[in-house]
């Protein structure tokens, strides 16, 4: 059979269980598996791993015991289903995050109740990510029942904590070798990142805390103490004329969307001044001893780590040296590099034909704004031929009324299913 003609049978076959990805679609999001504190994880996975056994996967399910938010009450449960060719070849693995974050306010249907409204289906993980795991199951399955003696092995996982850093799913599993070679070839991550998309890595990003000190003393005599509110206030000042319009204007060549995400960003995450308010609103009357920032900075391909985190202590010594006392304290809370995979890697050219076949236009390359999963498989598994592929559309991800297109999971797999039998067949170029 010419790859041609097998990929109008996947097609034909992806197209006849619409109806079987709609209620599996439904049947994700009616499990409420809501992150934190991780809810119904453990009946997630069974979900998934019951249906593939039934394909003749074998499922192996990882609780992450020890690992970041891990409990007896809350297990960070993940699942991993294998299926072996009957001949050598490579192996592709679809990765999916079975967590969503909290629905939130602003929704006018059930969050949980997975309706379908004018050929979408609603509900909070429909587009990050259920969507697109459906999609990678019926995928995988469609190509099982057109290609039975397939080479290689196909792998599907399920796997938690991705919305709050992947340490018990992606990373945990990728310390334990689930993302590496020899095991493991090609990994494509269902993110909604557009049907027509293949997302090759993202930006840095870097946490920091800054601690301004003050000292204390009575409201009505502020001159009698150091006010940390004060200090901050003039780190943030110096930030707002001498840093953003730095940033505004480095750019990347990296394909990232939404375009303003092209340059350098910094997000004051939260700041916490003076003593707590009682409940009546109404602090004492205190010099603020301490103010506290958290700031989040998304850097770029093409910026050095160790620079990012210097522009910022030099803003804070040019700080002190304006105003004698004002002192700090930073401390990292969270980093991650930026990761690209070449454009040019069999996953990427595989899912660039399929793209074409489907859709009938040229895929475009992309990155995205912020981390997801990809960084643990690269940084940890040191598996370079990573990307995000999945239906969806971005903005909706972690909005009220979030939904995912029908028609957009059923394109989605048809490129999934034929993207995998290429790079099984090794037509997109040797592992
Ligand atoms: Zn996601």
């Amino acid at each position: 059979m010419t790859p041609a003609a097998r990929d109008r049978r996947l097609f034909a076959r992806v197209a006849g269980a619409r109806d079987d990805l709609v209620s599996l679609t439904q049947d994700l999001i009616r499990i409420p598996t809501v992150n934190p504190p991780g809810d119904a994880y453990t009946e997630c996975c069974e979900a998934i791993g019951h249906r593939l056994a039934r394909r003749g996967f074998a499922v192996e399910y990882q609780r992450a015991r020890g690992g970041v938010g891990d409990s007896d009450r809350y297990p960070r449960s993940n699942v991993i289903c294998r299926i072996e060719g009957k001949r050598p070849g490579p192996c592709v693995h679809f990765n999916s995050h079975i967590d969503v974050v909290s629905p939130g306010q602003g929704w006018t249907v059930d969050p949980f109740a997975a309706e379908i409204r004018d050929g979408r289906i609603y509900g909070r993980g429909t587009c990050d990510m259920k969507g697109g795991l459906a999609a990678s199951m019926i995928a995988v399955e469609a190509l099982l029942a057109e290609w039975p003696d397939f080479p290689g092995a196909i792998e599907i996982s399920g796997t938690v904590d991705e919305e709050t850093g992947g340490y018990a799913g992606v990373a945990w599993l990728a310390e334990r070798g689930y993302f590496s070679k020899p095991r493991v070839d090609y990994v494509i991550i269902p993110e909604p990142l557009h049907k027509d998309c293949v997302c090759l890595g993202h930006r840095g990003v870097w946490w920091s805390e800054i601690e301004v000190k003050g000292r204390i003393a009575h409201g009505s005599m502020p001159f009698l103490g150091v006010s940390a509110i004060r200090g901050a206030g003039a780190f943030l000042d110096k930030v707002e004329r001498e840093l953003y319009p730095k940033l505004n204007r480095r750019r990347t060549a990296m394909p990232v969307i939404p375009e303003g995400a092209r340059s350098s960003t910094l997000n004051f995450n939260s700041i916490h001044g003076g003593l707590a308010e009682g409940n009546d609103g109404f602090p004492s009357a205190l010099v603020a001893e301490s103010c506290r920032i958290v700031l989040d900075r998304r850097y770029l391909i093409e910026e050095d780590p160790d620079e990012v985190r210097r522009e910022i202590v030099d803003l804070l010594e040019a700080v002190r040296r304006d105003r004698p006392e004002f002192r700090y304290e930073m401390r990292d809370l969270w980093s991650v590099g930026p990761v690209m995979t070449d454009a040019d890697s069999p996953l990427v050219r595989a899912l660039d034909r399929a793209i074409g076949a489907v859709l009938g236009h040229e895929s475009r390359h992309i990155a995205s704004p912020g981390t997801y999963d990809q960084k643990h498989v690269q940084r940890v598994g040191h598996l370079k031929d990573c990307v995000a592929y999945g239906p969806g559309i971005l903005d909706l991800a972690h909005q009220p009324d979030e939904y995912v297109g029908i028609e957009d999971m059923v394109q989605s797999a048809q490129v999934m299913a034929a993207a995998t039998a290429a790079l099984l067949a090794g037509e997109a170029g040797g592992a």
